[in-house]
């Protein structure tokens, strides 16, 4: 029998590359370096087919499956795959630190089953890496992607970063709890942004609608102190009174029993912001008593960083928390020396024993709302009440003054860029510098600044120049620092697609890999893959994830260490980077070849104490 099998192979093949078109036309088949096995096609399905290869393959699936039929040998051939996955020919980092070593890696499932030398045929699909890197899928440790993930649950500007989990709800700010004084307020802001209709009001409901809809990446969340804050106590300046501090540590330990990783605050906004230490310490322990993190954007990173970091680090000195400290800066030229200092201040309290670890984004401009150009208590209260006080005669001199005084912190108006609006009326001024833009109509800073926020009902982004290169390269080569992006997942179409947001939104990742450790050489490259990878999963609790190992999830990117680049630019930043080529997500092809599948394989990763 298989001597007639081979003497007719030719006539065969022919047949077989008939089923070949055909099956290509269901198929996701894309790239000539994807072998889609998911029929006994196997190697007939790769356009580089040799009658050797044919032969080989034929003659063996004969022998097991014999000649019973088309659909006997295509039976035949899929139990015969080990894998789902083989990725081929890969430089592996498995995220621990260790040198890079060349090994394929087989997927079944979302796990990964083997690391070492594995045959073509024993994969349904064989993704050849070509001596392409392969590390554990990237963590971002500190991202805002909520709600984004809701108007585009394809998360493109995130999984093109090779980022396959978001660590959300930082910088105190949670989309939930809802407190009902807010409810219809928000629910209309996002029907009329994002055509959303906000169904949810605590954390169990907004993970129900994430997994309803599904998404590309995993999410993983903090809930906001501010967040609890506004909805415990309003959004007012005075100290909680004695049901109130219970209720917003009942919160604490209730969210972050219902899958929350720990708490964030940002301490620079309000109502966040009028929580004094006491406080904070009180909520962080109740987050360390239920195993959760702290993640908090202090409550300043530049006139009083260093104060602040030491209210930071006692307040996880006597609780025990763990610290994240996000967006690890130094602002303003005039503070840009007391980097040694900082840096010396998380270094001394890792010594002694506080768990501490940093995020940071690898570009010199923060992003935030533009009403960060106003004082705090003009930002208490409610939307309308803050644009109330900016239109208020009596106010005008003390707002006037804080004004000019972040001008004299930042040099001129040419390093706040409005980023973001939301009408049409003013997207000219959209990438343009506030100088520009008092140029553009006549108006000094703050009138320019008060009238569009109020326009804009508040809803402004801008990009701020505050930082120094030097300062930069320093932290994100520390070992204490991670990456962050602190942006959202974004895409360049769609309501995602509006304005001139930060760069960092779609090129933290590649910058880092590209920019700075490639070209700059920062860093050895296997110690900032474990950076972005095994440490944080460490320290979020991501069993199974930001390492290769076998056992482990499939989170895996595979990217070009020559192309690798971001392309977002201030003028232009809606665009994807350069050199992530293919990302896979709990073993699953989000990216294959630069190209988004449209798979939505992502998981909400919740904390231990909520997983059943
Ligand atoms: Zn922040």
């Amino acid at each position: 029998m298989l001597g007639y099998y081979a003497k007719n192979t030719r006539k065969l093949q022919a047949r077989w590359n008939d089923i070949f078109l055909h099956l290509r036309s269901w198929t996701t088949f894309r790239g000539f370096n994807i072998v889609k096995k998911n029929t006994c096609a196997g190697d007939v399905m790769s356009k580089k087919i040799t009658r050797r290869h044919f032969i080989k393959a034929s003659t063996r699936l004969a022998a097991t499956a014999g000649l019973g039929g088309c659909g006997l040998l295509l039976k035949g051939c899929r139990s015969k795959a080990d894998f789902d996955i083989v990725i081929k020919n890969g430089v592996l980092y498995d995220g621990r630190g260790g040198e890079a070593f060349s090994a394929d890696i087989g997927i079944s499932g979302s796990q990964i089953l083997e690391i070492g030398k594995i045959p073509h045929l024993r994969g349904n699909t064989v993704l050849d890496a070509g001596g392409r890197n392969v590390c554990p899928g990237f963590i971002d440790v500190h991202d805002h992607t909520d709600i984004g993930l809701l108007v585009n649950p394809k998360a493109e500007s995130t999984v093109r970063q090779g980022i396959t989990t978001v660590i959300s709800g930082n910088c105190g700010a949670s989309p939930f709890p809802v407190p009902e004084a807010v409810f219809e307020e928000r629910k209309e802001s996002l029907r009329e942004q994002y055509q959303i209709d906000m169904d949810w009001r605590d954390i169990e409901g907004f993970f129900s609608r994430l997994s309803e809809q599904g998404m590309a990446v995993n999410y993983a969340t903090l809930v906001g102190q501010g967040t609890i804050r506004g909805a415990v106590m309003g959004f007012n300046d005075r100290p909680p009174r004695g049901e109130e501090i219970e209720t917003m540590k009942r919160l604490v330990v209730e969210n972050i029993h219902s899958g929350a990783l720990g708490l964030s605050s940002g301490l620079e906004y309000a109502p966040g912001s009028f929580a004094l230490p006491d406080e904070i310490t009180e909520l962080c322990r109740a987050a360390a008593e239920s195993g959760g993190v702290y993640a908090t954007h202090m409550r300043d990173e530049g006139d009083f960083l260093l104060e602040s970091l030491r209210e930071t680090i006692a307040v996880a000195r006597s609780t025990g928390v763990r610290l994240q400290i996000s967006h690890f800066k130094v602002a303003y030229p005039r503070n840009w020396s007391k980097i040694d200092e900082a840096l010396a201040a998380v270094e001394s309290a890792d010594r002694n024993g506080i768990s501490i670890f940093c995020d940071r984004y690898p570009y010199i401009a923060g992003s935030t709302g533009l009403s960060f150009n106003f004082p705090l208590w003009a930002r208490q209260g409610t939307t309308e009440e803050f644009l109330h006080r900016l239109l208020d005669p009596g106010q005008e001199r003390g707002l006037r003054g804080y004004v000019e005084e972040r001008k004299a912190k930042l040099g001129d108006w040419g390093k706040v860029v409005i980023a973001s609006v939301v009408t049409e009326k003013n997207r000219r001024f959209e990438g343009r510098s506030v100088q520009e833009a008092m140029e553009m109509t006549g108006k000094d800073a703050f009138t320019l600044m008060r009238d569009l926020l109020v326009e804009e009902k508040n809803r402004v982004g801008m990009v701020i120049f505050m930082m120094r290169e030097e300062n930069l390269k320093r932290i994100l080569s520390h070992p204490l620092v991670g990456i962050g992006c602190d942006g959202s997942a974004l895409a360049p179409y769609g309501p995602l697609g509006r304005g001139k947001p930060h760069p960092r939104h779609y090129g933290s990742f590649p910058r880092v890999l590209g920019k700075y450790i490639r070209d700059e050489k920062i860093l050895p490259l296997p110690e900032m893959v474990k950076k972005m990878t095994s440490i944080p999963a460490g320290n979020f609790g991501f069993e199974g994830r930001g390492v290769l190992e076998v056992g482990g999830e499939a989170d895996i990117v595979i990217w070009d260490e020559r192309r690798v680049a971001d392309k977002a630019t201030w003028k232009d930043p809606h665009q994807y980077p350069e050199g992530i080529d293919f990302v896979i997500v709990n073993g699953r092809v989000v990216i294959r070849e630069g190209v988004h599948s449209g798979e939505l394989p992502g998981r909400i990763l919740k904390h231990k104490s909520a997983r059943s």
